[in-house]
């Protein structure tokens, strides 16, 4: 494949811009009205697709970007549950099967109260690049609910996550659609939604849900993945400015699992995290975060971190009500959720230093903030790339399910290694071949979007 380069590549591109890409979006806006994530995902995009379309115009001849954001399909269903009291429930169910061009759909489910289509649509567009990106053949997908799992018992969770799998279980299958952890589901989630799993289809499918326990079909790793891979995007970002991220200062926003492995693996490698946060605000411990008492905090106790700075002592503060960004830090790493870092944050990281910023979180960062980082030469990661460790490492899960086999921690640590670099090299040459060096934002979807649309010229018009 050739790439033209110079002028004439940036003339072609600002055509496809103009010819291709300017009333597909106008679509894209007249048909899902309403839903500003998925909206703000394809934007972010379809801005950066130019030049890959000027470079082959059998892509737009085949109308790839236009399937792209169709999904294939769109589920939504009723969940009803009741309570301890008795009392019934009824929540909204999704499942968006986005793309399956390289694999069976492949992403979370999320349990929060802000899910709807739009968010659960956005979440799967970026799946689609995120799960090729890694290099396994895994398609993309994403779903959730409307529940709110905060202060609901054990029993409660249960008896939701099994009615969510009662509905869900028919479009589901280790060669169809795999599901994972998201914000609210974890471990105890994974474990109910698998038991119903099984009970209804009466298959030991090990392969149709990753995240699993470790002494039943999950992968050691898997817990660690994405904070410890999006940290693992950081380092090799530094390396290639000749800087790395022993001795610096580390801001990490949200304390669920991204962030709590984030700080770890940041720790590891010599960084000091003096603040995380929550939805009630955010914590600064200047000695760096205890992690043990963190995690008994969030992973035993379930927990607030304002109760950290209360059991940590004199070192650590809780401002309430505000993410951490106004703390001066080199490296920020927002691990919570979408458009939580602002213009006003990027530009308060920017007055007080920062080198890099990666995603941990889903499109953590607002368009306007991603500016501000580009332009004042930060290197940002988007989530797509950053966050990739930890989808990969439940294809590493689904690999050992499908062989019975189980692999150490160690060696599943290394698999992860090499695939984050590998990501970061093919986001860095890829933008650098398209003539935005050092863009990680143009290098992740265009690497990605290559992928998959050459999958999908080959498979004909499906
Ligand atoms: P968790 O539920 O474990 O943790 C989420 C954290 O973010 C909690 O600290 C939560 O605080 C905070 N948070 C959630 N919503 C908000 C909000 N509106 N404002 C401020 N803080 C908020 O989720 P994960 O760690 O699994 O996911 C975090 C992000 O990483 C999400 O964007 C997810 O899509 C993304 N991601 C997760 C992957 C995974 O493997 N788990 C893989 C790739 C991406 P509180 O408890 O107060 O709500």
């Amino acid at each position: 494949m050739s790439v033209s380069t110079g002028s004439a590549a940036s003339a072609n591109a600002s055509t496809a811009e103009s010819r291709v890409i300017e009333p597909l979006y106008a679509e894209v806006l007249r048909r899902n009205q309403g839903e500003t994530e998925f909206h703000q995902a394809v934007r972010e995009v379809l801005e950066t697709l130019g030049p890959v379309l000027a470079a082959r115009p059998e892509f737009v001849d085949a109308r790839i970007v236009e399937r792209l954001c169709e999904p294939e399909r769109q589920l939504i269903f009723r969940v009803p549950w009741s309570d301890d009291n008795g009392d019934i429930h009824v929540n909204r169910g999704f499942r968006v099967e986005f793309s399956s061009s390289l694999g069976p759909y492949k992403g979370g489910l999320r349990f929060h109260p802000s899910v709807n289509l739009g968010i659960v649509k956005f979440l799967g567009f970026e799946q689609i690049f995120k799960n090729a990106l890694t290099g396994m053949p895994i398609g993309g997908g994403k779903g959730g609910a409307d529940f709110d799992p905060k202060g609901r018992s054990d029993a409660e969770i249960m008896r939701f996550c099994q009615s969510f799998m009662t509905e869900l279980h028919r479009h589901l299958g280790e060669y169809t659609d795999v599901p994972a952890g998201d914000i609210g589901v974890g471990g105890r989630e994974i474990g109910y939604l698998f038991g119903q799993y099984k009970r209804i289809t009466n298959r030991y499918e090990s392969g149709v849900l990753t995240g699993k326990g470790l002494g039943w079909g999950g992968a050691q790793a898997r817990t660690e993945a994405t904070g410890y891979g999006c940290v693992m995007f950081t380092s090799e970002m530094l390396r290639v400015r000749g800087e790395s991220l022993e001795g610096r200062r580390i801001a990490v926003s949200g304390s669920g699992n991204v962030a709590v492995y984030a700080i770890e693996k940041a720790q590891q490698l010599g960084a000091t995290v003096v603040t995380c946060s929550d939805s009630g605000g955010h914590v600064v411990d200047e000695k760096g975060i205890d992690l043990g008492l963190l995690k008994e905090i969030k992973e035993r106790d379930r927990g607030r971190v304002s109760d950290y700075a209360e059991r940590r002592g004199g070192s650590a503060t809780f401002v309430p009500g505000k993410g951490p960004w106004t703390v001066p830090v080199d490296v920020a790493l927002p691990c919570a959720t979408q458009n939580e870092l602002d213009e006003e944050d990027a530009l308060a990281l920017v007055r007080n230093g920062v080198k890099a910023v990666a995603e941990g979180a889903n499109m953590p960062t607002s368009p306007g903030a991603v500016r501000v980082f580009q332009e004042a030469g930060v290197a940002f990661a988007p989530g797509k790339a950053a966050n990739a460790g930890g989808v990969a490492t439940s294809a590493l899960e689904m690999q050992q399910n499908a062989s019975r086999d189980s692999w150490s921690f160690a060696h599943t640590e290394a698999r992860l290694e090499e695939i984050m670099r590998h990501i970061h090299d093919s986001c860095h040459t890829t933008a650098e071949r398209y003539g935005s060096p050092g863009n990680y934002v143009v290098g992740a979807n265009i690497a990605g979007f290559e992928l998959v649309a050459e999958a999908m010229l080959a498979q004909g018009l499906i």
